[in-house]
């Protein structure tokens, strides 16, 4: 039997093929064999189709259809015929029809598996990661697939209409500073020398652009080695965009455009642009987070005037020290007590030093543990300057330092949202966050840091504010309080890419030695330049409603960066590490 060639998958049978003969090549996915009838529901990426082997058909192939088990690789020809009334399968796109097989070759055999195709439920992941080709076989992956596939698909399509050029950009490269740490590649030829792995396109693409390119896009893989989370993968991918001659709404504009072509192609899902545009002050003062979930509401407000003559001394104390008192208003729900001290417990876990609930009533009953030391009108001035209190709503409170509380407040909002079921789990949000701190001081190191990177284009007038105080060109895309990609105008001008080197403490011998070639290039004709990268397997995660980024990459790492298929990173023989002038030496765990 000649194998090339099948007329269809098996998950396309239809109609159409009724009465005709066709061939179908996959993997036996279920088989039930009553002696002289056997039927077998063969696989392929497009689904399943029922086969049946009887003895009046042929004899020879009804006796090698008995050999045959779970994950054989088969290819069969034979006619469409309709099931009977009683067997048809309404939960199968191929349910009404079956093949009476006339000729069957098994491809290769299988070994029982390891695990069940089926279902993921009890399977520890290692072994699925092990085991990734068999894993890969289910339909859900085959989904998720698909749809990674399309949405890049349709990107690329986007910006080919849009006249960028995709090009590649290297792998074997220098540091680039994004803020984590790199994978270094020891170079042969030049012992001593290491190449590092990009964490992101950064530089090249910005050279692309004095290049004179004006508009390029790369699907580009990225290397960061931090200590993973749990969500964290050492190598991801981005679609990575820069553009020429432009300002910051010529980006979001595109991606905006990008996401709704995306969306409405792909997802046959209408997507209302513009996002909502929040500065990252608005953002963090209303939400405590540079990425704000704004499918619900649950602001955070500024109580501290509402306290300012308060009896209460740790608020008072609060008050003195210039630090501030934030809270959560919460309507519609009524907590008993022993719910509010439970999310006392909470907060504290989320680092708060106390949770401070007042609940009120009414104007005239308000009840809390500091009850007693609220003024008469309490109820009057929190409906001041919170939205919506009504009879019943209940504050949460949290004081101090102001990043800190707020952050606190920010995640204390997220899990009451999520535990009284408030978001809506169907809506798309996204939003652009913008005008980002240009710097981020490090307590322990006593040092300021570039929140983006160190190319990112200061706002104007910023050589004569505070280092705090510096706004950047700097802009993030948020979903449903996700951070899906993040970029900025960058500085094309030799002296403000200097001064800012300098306030990041860098001398001028490292500048020179690690971005000589920048500056420069920004002395040599380096128009006015900007992009951005938006995270693809987050993006495709959320888009395929699965619980892992590893459910959308083909070949993820473990939490601890291994490879189970391949076992890597593994050893290598001193011979091998004496061609590149290595030698290693013992690390002490801390
Ligand atoms: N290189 C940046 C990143 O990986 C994105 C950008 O600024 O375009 O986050």
């Amino acid at each position: 039997m000649q194998v090339s060639g099948r007329t269809t998958g098996c998950g396309l049978v239809n109609e159409h093929f009724l009465n005709k003969s066709i061939s179908l090549s996959g993997w036996v996915h279920r088989r039930r064999d009553h002696g002289g009838l056997i039927f077998i529901d063969l696989r392929d990426r497009t689904g399943l189709m029922q086969l049946v082997f009887n003895t009046e058909l042929s004899a020879q192939v009804h006796e090698r259809a008995h050999k045959l088990r779970s994950e054989f690789v088969i290819h069969v020809v034979g006619t469409v015929v309709e099931r009977s009334p009683e067997t048809i399968n309404k939960d199968l796109a191929t349910g009404k029809w079956e093949l009476l097989v006339q000729d069957l070759e098994i491809l290769n055999v299988s070994k029982p598996l390891p695990f069940s195709i089926e279902t993921t439920d009890n399977i520890d992941e290692e072994l699925r990661l092990k085991y990734r080709y068999l894993d890969l076989r289910r339909p859900e992956m085959h989904k998720n697939f698909a749809l990674r596939h399309k949405i890049i698909y349709a990107m690329r399509e986007f910006l080919n209409k849009e006249t960028f050029y995709e090009i590649e950009t290297p792998i074997l490269t220098k540091n680039t500073p994004e803020g984590a740490r790199e994978f270094l590649v020891p170079s042969r030829i030049h012992p001593g020398s290491f190449y590092a792995l990009p964490q992101s396109p950064q530089l090249y693409k910005q050279i692309l652009m004095c290049g004179g390119m004006e508009r390029y896009f790369q699907v580009a893989r990225c290397f960061r080695d931090e200590d993973l989370r749990a969500d964290r993968q050492p190598e991801f991918t981005q679609l990575d965009i820069e553009m020429s001659f432009i300002q910051e709404q010529d980006i979001q504009n595109l991606i905006e455009r990008l996401l709704k072509y995306v969306f409405e192609t792909v997802l046959n899902k209408e997507l209302h642009i513009p996002f909502k545009r929040l500065s990252y002050d608005e953002a963090f003062s209303s939400y405590g987070s540079d990425k704000p979930d704004l499918r619900y509401g649950l602001k955070i407000n500024d109580l501290t005037p509402v306290f300012a003559d308060t009896e209460l001394k740790f608020l008072r104390d609060v008050i003195n020290r210039g630090e501030k008192i934030g809270g959560i208003a919460v309507s519609g729900h009524a907590f008993t007590h022993s719910e509010l001290n439970r999310w006392v417990d909470k907060a504290q876990k989320l680092g708060a030093k106390g949770l401070l609930w007042i609940d009120l009533e009414s104007p005239e009953n308000i009840s809390s543990p500091v009850s007693k030391f609220l003024p008469k009108d309490f109820f009057a001035r929190t409906a001041n300057v919170c939205e919506g209190i009504t009879n019943g709503s209940v504050i949460f409170i949290v004081a101090g330092e102001y990043e800190a509380a707020w952050e606190i407040l920010g995640k204390l909002r997220q899990e009451l949202a999520r535990e009284l079921n408030i978001i809506p789990q169907d809506e798309l949000n996204f939003s652009w966050i913008t005008e980002f701190p240009l710097l981020e001081y490090d307590k322990k190191d006593k040092t300021w840091n570039a929140k983006h990177h160190p190319f990112t284009s200061p706002n104007q007038g910023w050589e004569s504010q505070k280092l705090a105080t510096i706004k950047a060109r700097a802009y993030d895309v948020v979903l449903n309080g996700i951070e899906l990609g993040g970029g900025s105008i960058r500085i094309h001008d030799r002296a403000v890419q200097e001064k800012v080197f300098n306030v990041l403490g860098l001398s001028a011998e490292e500048v020179e030695s690690k971005f000589g070639f920048l500056l420069e290039a920004q002395e040599l004709g380096f128009p006015p330049h900007g992009g951005i990268a938006l995270g693809l397997d987050r993006f495709i995660m959320l888009l395929t409603n699965s619980i892992s980024i590893r459910e959308v990459i083909a070949f993820p790492k473990t939490a601890s960066g291994f490879d189970s298929m391949m076992e890597c990173p593994t050893p290598v023989e001193d011979k091998k590490l004496r061609d590149y002038g290595l030698q290693l030496t013992p690390i002490k765990k801390v």
